[in-house]
């Protein structure tokens, strides 16, 4: 079999949602395992309140995910815009690689970008007007400075609030911005962009420069879960985990 490397996004772990925790422990077990890389796109958590909480499922999810870097899959993860809380102490817990919210990666050749996605979004002003001030390193330690029980009930509060913020946004003004999945192609000198975010899994094919691309949407996991497959060969699939 070749080598292969995986890509998923947007778990939204949490106790509230054990079923799609259990489908990730056991792909964690499996599919994952017999994988060279495992790139994480961001929002594997719901809410991400400091790598101190232990609560459940992060100390099950911390614990497998270590136990899959020792086998000998390499792992790396992106912050979402729910767990960009995720910092030094879960890389070192797990063995898992942090990157950037852009990251060109070589697929066996191929040169691609990757990225959770929120950024695409340039249409939701405000959402990136509140980016920019909760990704201040002042902002974060801040905020990781905060008991866990008040880091706790804030995430509560902001859950609340972003569900009740999402029903007043238009589809459009949520969806990745066209210029901007553009522009991610070309700076980055490639044509190929791996995300999700959005919630809307597709594969894109969209000509920039001349030059064909492809832009593949992840999908979020809830009693099934997904992701894209890319062998050393240079397929490709989607496959859906049950
Ligand atoms: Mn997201």
């Amino acid at each position: 079999m070749p080598a292969e490397t995986l890509f998923i996004s947007d778990l939204h772990l949490s106790a509230t949602r054990p079923e799609t925790t259990r489908l990730f422990l056991a792909f964690l077990e499996t599919r994952a395992k017999a994988a060279e890389r495992l790139y994480i796109l961001g929002d594997l958590f719901d809410a991400y309140i400091g790598d101190d909480d232990n609560s459940s499922p992060n100390r099950e999810v911390k614990t497998s995910l270590k136990r899959l870097v020792d086998s000998g899959t390499e792992v790396f993860f992106q912050h979402g815009n729910r767990d960009f809380l995720t910092g030094e102490g879960f890389s070192k817990e797990t063995g898992v690689s942090l990157l950037g919210d852009y990251s060109v990666i070589n697929l066996y050749g191929t040169p691609a970008v990757i990225t959770h996605g929120d950024l695409l979004c340039t249409d939701d002003v405000l959402y990136q007007a509140a980016r920019t001030r909760v990704r201040a390193m002042e902002w974060k330690n801040n905020a990781l400075s905060k008991p866990l029980f008040i880091r706790q009930w804030y995430a509560r509060w902001y859950r609340l609030k972003s569900g009740l913020d999402k029903g007043k946004k238009t589809r459009e003004i949520m969806d990745a911005n066209p210029q901007a999945v553009i522009e991610t192609l070309r700076n980055h000198h490639v044509s190929i962009l791996i995300h999700g975010h959005t919630h809307r899994p597709a594969v894109h094919e969209l000509s920039v420069d001349d030059k064909p691309t492809r832009r593949f949407v992840l999908a979020e996991w809830k009693s099934t879960g997904q992701l894209l497959s890319w062998n050393a060969e240079g397929d490709w699939a989607i496959e859906i985990i049950e």
